[in-house]
């Protein structure tokens, strides 16, 4: 997978609908990332949508929304970490830094470095993001709040 993670963010931005569930507006979420994320078992119908929207709402369980069709966080193959409250599992999917590792890479060095090694892994080509973070984007922006909320109570 060698597509440029910023210009999916930037060019599909600007069409947003409401989430049929909480009324939160959603963000364009990539098929692929919807193919990818779905486990075995999510029925074929919910898959069929030509386009899919994102929900961000940290309390509303579901993530990907077409219409009525409705994808909750149980639906998915990873844990979500935008839909979670006192979460340690991944926040940078494709090369596994979680809020655990980042957490202890504080706590040790007092700095973390995992958004230089993402920056450059990115730049190398290296990231998934379409098909492995369930946002479907670069993960720099959760990486870097992830970081932010383990600086903050040092
Ligand atoms: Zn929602």
């Amino acid at each position: 997978m060698s597509s440029d993670c910023y210009s999916v963010v930037e060019t599909r931005q600007k069409d947003t609908v409401l989430c049929p569930r909480c009324g939160e507006k959603g963000k364009p979420v990539p098929l692929a990332t919807v193919g990818a994320m779905a486990k075995t078992e999510v029925e074929a119908a919910k898959l069929s949508a030509a386009e899919y929207k994102l929900c961000r709402n940290r309390d509303c369980p579901v993530v990907y929304y077409a219409g009525e069709v409705q994808l909750e966080k149980s639906d998915l193959r990873v844990p979500v970490n935008f839909k979670e409250r006192n979460y340690e599992g991944p926040v940078c999917y494709c090369f596994n830094h979680t809020v655990a590792s980042i957490r202890a890479e504080i706590q040790t060095k007092g700095h973390s470095t995992a958004q230089g090694i993402i920056t450059q892994e990115v730049k190398a080509g290296r990231c998934a993001c379409e098909v492995k973070n369930p946002a479907g984007t670069c993960c720099l922006g959760d990486v870097t709040r992830a970081i932010q909320a383990a600086m903050a109570p040092l």
